[in-house]
């Protein structure tokens, strides 16, 4: 008999809590104020569907909206409260709840009290007729051993970040529109391709630069399957990747003209841009002689209009130093963005972190280039045609120009004196340079473009 007053106690210590609980969850709930579109709204969260959440008000009406449409605080919180959600598996269960109460509950509230009369009858038997006692008693103790044997869900919370609208390609069609004369672009569901040869047709390059590889522009053929891709389902990244130990190797963003954008500081971790090995235009060439910006190319302002000056490669826009309805930039975050009007975007300005400090999206990284070397994929290729070069100390670019159809001639000075890199490729992909010294000798070699 002191085995069945034991199981007895256990029993009710273990289901005294259910049936609390299902008489005092709404009461337990705390409201909170919730941002939508500007407008607040002071509810509790009750379920998301398809990226739509559900609160329901203090009045007790539901009103649901998309995540993107509450503040980035608010999206913040309530994307964890989902992924939580999520892990327990409990959403089924709340998303009945909308329709007053559900069967599971209702089911518990049954087997609850059915349990509690077994017990009273249990507890009333005893003494008169202890052996049915013993069996309803065995039982009991049987049916409560199955049911906790469930398994028990764990309340760990998981990284899952805000579902983000699709972009409209047509949003990121507009940043390229100006220089359609030298991008084409194309999109799928997933990607929003920029295809172009590398090579600004709309301003001039190389000149001011002081800390120079002796590197030239060269085409590089981003077409095809090596087009730049712009993700069109941006994702918030759970941490996002700092561009200061991260992503020191290939783009991060991509121009209005097509041309890459790099990490501002170059692969020694240094800010490319003060140390001199910029031009006027914010570029340069790597060593494949593809040319690319190192900082936001602010220049695009006057062709952007209200438009991005850039995309960045997590599919976040980068805008100028205005907001997309023209007012003055507020207030950004850690990453140098913010969400404005429901839409995440970055910043750009002439002062380090330049236009982005840390990847606010979730991008791919190629497995074979470790951090901080870890460029983002995919990622379209640079193709150089002769072996890289190293810096010419002491040189200053001087004057670039075309000298006829795919020729060019780069002016640098040395020592005060004057010398020359100039060449040409024809369309077989034969490149030849002819460099001419400050001593006036000139040298003159062929490469072929594999
Ligand atoms: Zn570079
Ligand atoms: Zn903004």
């Amino acid at each position: 008999m002191k085995l069945i007053k034991y199981c007895l106690i256990l029993f009710i210590l273990a289901h005294s809590g259910s049936l609390l609980a299902h008489v005092g969850e709404h009461s337990n709930t705390k409201s909170v104020i919730y941002t939508i579109m500007g407008k607040q709204v002071e509810g509790h969260f009750l379920m998301e569907r398809d990226g739509k959440v559900f609160i329901e008000q203090k009045n007790g009406k539901i009103i649901s909206a998309d995540l993107n449409d509450f503040s980035f605080s608010n999206q913040t919180s309530l994307s964890k409260k989902i992924a939580f959600l999520k892990q327990i598996n409990t959403e089924n269960q709340i998303a009945k709840k909308l329709a007053t109460h559900t069967k599971t509950t209702e089911y518990q509230f049954f087997y609850s009290l059915i349990l509690v009369a077994a017990l009273a009858l249990l507890l009333m038997l005893r003494k008169q007729n202890p052996k049915v006692a013993y069996l309803l008693g065995s039982f009991m103790l049987f049916f409560y051993a199955c049911k906790t044997n469930e398994a028990e869900p764990t309340n760990t919370t998981t990284n899952t970040t805000p579902t983000l609208s699709k972009t409209d390609p047509s949003f990121i069609e507009k940043v390229f529109s100006p220089y359609k004369s030298e991008v084409k672009t194309r999109f799928d569901d997933t990607y929003f391709y920029v295809e172009t040869e590398g090579i600004p047709q709309t301003h001039n390059m190389m000149v001011g630069i002081t800390s120079w590889q002796q590197q030239v522009p060269i085409p590089q053929g981003y077409t095809g399957s090596n087009a730049w891709s712009i993700p069109l389902k941006p994702e918030f990244a759970a941490s996002p990747l700092s561009l200061k130990t991260n992503f020191m190797k290939g783009a991060v963003a991509i121009a209005p003209n097509g041309i890459p954008i790099f990490n501002p500081l170059n692969n020694r971790g240094e800010d490319a841009f003060v140390i001199g090995e910029l031009d006027q235009w914010g570029g340069h060439c790597g060593r494949a002689d593809d040319y690319h910006y190192h900082i936001a190319p602010l220049h695009f302002e006057a062709t952007a209009g209200n438009n991005p000056i850039a995309m960045a490669l997590d599919g976040f826009a980068i805008y100028g130093s205005k907001e997309p309805d023209g007012t003055t930039m507020k207030t950004l975050d850690e990453y140098h963005g913010h969400t404005y009007n429901t839409t995440y975007h970055y910043h750009a300005e002439m002062k380090y972190p330049y236009f982005m400090a840390a990847m606010r999206g979730k991008v791919s990284l190629d497995p074979s280039t470790p951090a901080p070397e870890n460029q983002i994929l995919p990622q379209a290729k640079s193709t150089g045609v002769r072996p890289a070069l190293t810096a010419l100390k002491g040189a200053s670019i001087t004057n670039f120009k075309a000298t006829g159809t795919n020729a060019y001639s780069l002016e640098y000075t040395l020592d005060e004196k004057k010398a020359y890199v100039n060449y040409a490729w024809d369309s077989k992909g034969v490149y030849s340079f002819s460099f001419i010294g400050t001593d006036g000798k000139s040298t003159t070699t062929q490469y072929t473009k594999k």
